[in-house]
């Protein structure tokens, strides 16, 4: 199926309310075009170079998020235009990225990455470290960060139950965080969802999921 057919196929299977990120690490512009062109204006990327390269030469009125893996020292080179910040994994993190938004005036947002997979090779905070820093002053005195939300990656795994449970937890996290009242802070977002598992985690209460495959065909990493 073409990007164009399988946007349509993702948009109109899933509730108006979830947003749909459209990762497009890997893919060539023509390809991100072509997804423009049917309308979606939401791409996620997980490498900062990567993205910075697609944002120079794609439309403004894209929304670019960052759902990878960051580096301190990369947040410079995005902080000008990134939308939204997926993995901030910790609280250094955020600092750095609240230093550069400065910079340029911006106020950026972002999500909590969690720890919700079994797996070693996973990233992301432990629960209560999300609730620790979001009730701690210094996360107030961040005036140019806004985290809105929560994301996590669940195991890579056919295990129905096991994603189900990892999702549950996102969720509960969130709730025990939504209710914090920080400027700074008001959570509304879980990213939660890949092209195998966005269903499933729209039941467990995703309102944005990442995919990729599903909408650009597999990647191939070998050049
Ligand atoms: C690559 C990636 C996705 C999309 O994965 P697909 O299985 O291709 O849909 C989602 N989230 C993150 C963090 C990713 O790195």
């Amino acid at each position: 199926m073409s990007i164009a057919k399988n946007l349509n196929h993702i948009t109109s299977t899933i509730p108006e309310d979830v947003t749909l990120v459209a990762v497009s690490k890997t893919k060539p512009v023509d390809a991100l075009m072509e997804a423009y062109n049917a309308g979606q204006r939401i791409f996620g990327e997980n490498k900062v170079q990567e993205m910075v390269e697609k944002h120079d030469v794609l439309p403004e009125d894209i929304e670019w998020h960052m759902i990878g893996h960051l580096q301190r020292n990369k947040v410079k080179y995005m902080a000008d235009f990134v939308n939204l910040i997926h993995g901030v994994d910790n609280f250094r993190l955020l600092k750095e990225i609240n230093k550069q938004a400065e910079k340029h005036d911006r106020i950026i947002n972002c999500l909590l990455q969690i720890k919700i997979a079994s797996e070693a090779s996973k990233f992301g905070m432990s629960a209560y470290e999300a609730v620790s820093i979001i009730n701690s002053e210094d996360f107030l005195s961040l005036k140019n960060v806004n985290v809105i939300g929560v994301m996590g990656m669940a195991t890579f795994t056919d295990n129905k139950k096991q994603v189900t449970q990892e999702f549950n937890f996102l969720k509960s996290t969130f709730n025990s965080l939504k209710n914090i009242e920080a400027t700074n802070g008001k959570l509304k977002i879980i990213s939660m969802g890949m092209s195998g598992d966005y269903q499933l985690a729209i039941e467990c209460g995703s309102n944005m999921i990442r995919v990729g495959s599903s909408i650009f065909g597999v990647r191939n990493y070998s050049n």
